[in-house]
């Protein structure tokens, strides 16, 4: 029996207005007609499962999610492949949620209860996923629902899932990014909140991401918190360093959001025949090997943009090119062969896709 009731209190939008609305949106600016919503609270556990119309969420002032940041997200998406929606390792999104959830002293979904939800939404929703290079964009949450204003964590929460359908993450698409590396403001720091999904590191990373914008740059990049010295990852994406022996180099998880595309990419590398090192890597280093020649690609990678060159790096006191500012060519082999894996067109030897 399913556990998401599905409510008839939708009003869906109409084909002409979905058509219009699915012609290059902005990233996550339009959602589909319905949202998941499960409950959890000590007395009953997870309970009150639904499939309904996507509308506004009505709490108390006290909630805690108002308060003390008790939320945690995921992002994921679907794909249309021959009729079917394909998902790319939902589970891994599962097992992330509940690692944020233990760090926030919050309650998630154990994995059936998540994977049942995003499915029974996809498939309600389904005409919703765009065709060609779009996508629908998945957003798994939970937050705080409780009427209390003790510091503690709450005794009941919400579940949600909302979906929107997506393009290119870039305007430029698969274009050559420039990045801003923040000297000034730093992510996350040791026995902090890094690697957790929460809403705070996000809010705390947007006064970087404007001054990424202010200097004419699509995205921020953070270095550490103790030293100001190692590269960690950007606002929302993990980034990786092509090395002219070859060697493929990323930061080291601890600080960081382990990324799904990032553990892709270190995978599918790999199995390419690369070498791949999880390791600290400075932003002098970064610099140096640029103006030597030894640094031959920069790519950064998460669900929303896939994999994106990095072409110009700019910081308050100057900026350098990757190799001639293009596309690497590792850069667009492991971008094709992701997109190919995701959308059906080659082969999933390590089971990644799950098809709806
Ligand atoms: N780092 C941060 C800070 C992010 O927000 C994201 C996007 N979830 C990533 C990395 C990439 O993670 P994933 O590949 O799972 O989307």
């Amino acid at each position: 029996m399913s556990t998401f009731q599905f409510l008839q209190n939708s009003t869906p939008v109409g084909d002409a207005e979905r058509a219009a609305l699915l012609r290059e949106p902005q990233f996550g600016s339009v959602f589909t007609d319905h949202m998941a919503t499960l409950r959890w609270s000590v007395e009953r556990g997870w309970h009150d499962g639904r499939i309904e119309a996507v509308a506004p969420l009505s709490y108390h002032p006290a909630n805690a999610a108002f308060h003390y940041g008790q939320q945690i997200f995921e992002g994921m998406k679907a794909y249309r492949c021959d009729g079917n929606a394909l998902l790319f390792r939902p589970v891994e999104n599962a097992r992330r949620l509940a690692r944020s959830a233990e760090r926030m002293a919050m309650v998630c979904p154990p994995e059936d209860l998540f994977l049942e939800a995003i499915e029974s939404l996809v498939n309600v929703d389904a005409r919703w996923i765009p065709d060609g290079d779009g996508s629908l964009y998945l957003r798994p949450f939970v937050i705080a629902d409780d009427v209390f204003l003790g510091v503690r964590p709450a005794s009941r929460y919400l579940f949600c899932v909302i979906a929107s359908p997506v393009g290119s993450y870039f305007k430029g698409g698969a274009q050559p990014i420039t990045v801003w590396v923040s000297e000034t403001y730093s992510r996350a720091a040791r026995g902090g909140t890094g690697a957790a999904k929460c809403g705070g590191n996000y809010a705390g990373s947007l006064i970087a991401q404007s001054e990424a914008i202010e200097q004419g740059c699509d995205q921020v990049v953070f270095l550490d918190a103790a030293e100001g010295r190692w590269i960690e990852e950007l606002g929302g994406m993990n980034i990786f360093f092509v090395l002219d022996d070859g060697e493929l180099v990323t930061p080291p998880l601890g600080t960081i959001l382990p990324g799904v595309t990032r553990d892709a990419v270190i995978t599918l590398a790999r199995q390419a025949g690369r070498r791949v090192t999880e390791r600290p890597y400075s932003f002098d280093q970064w610099r140096s090997d640029a103006a030597s020649g030894r640094l031959v690609e920069t790519f950064v990678c998460g669900t929303a943009a896939t994999i994106v060159p990095v072409g110009q790096v700019r910081f308050a006191s100057g900026d350098f090119i990757v190799a001639d500012g293009s596309c690497g060519s590792l850069t667009a082999e492991l971008r094709d062969l992701l997109q190919d894996i995701q959308r059906g067109r080659a082969d999933d030897p390590h089971g990644w896709r799950y098809s709806i």
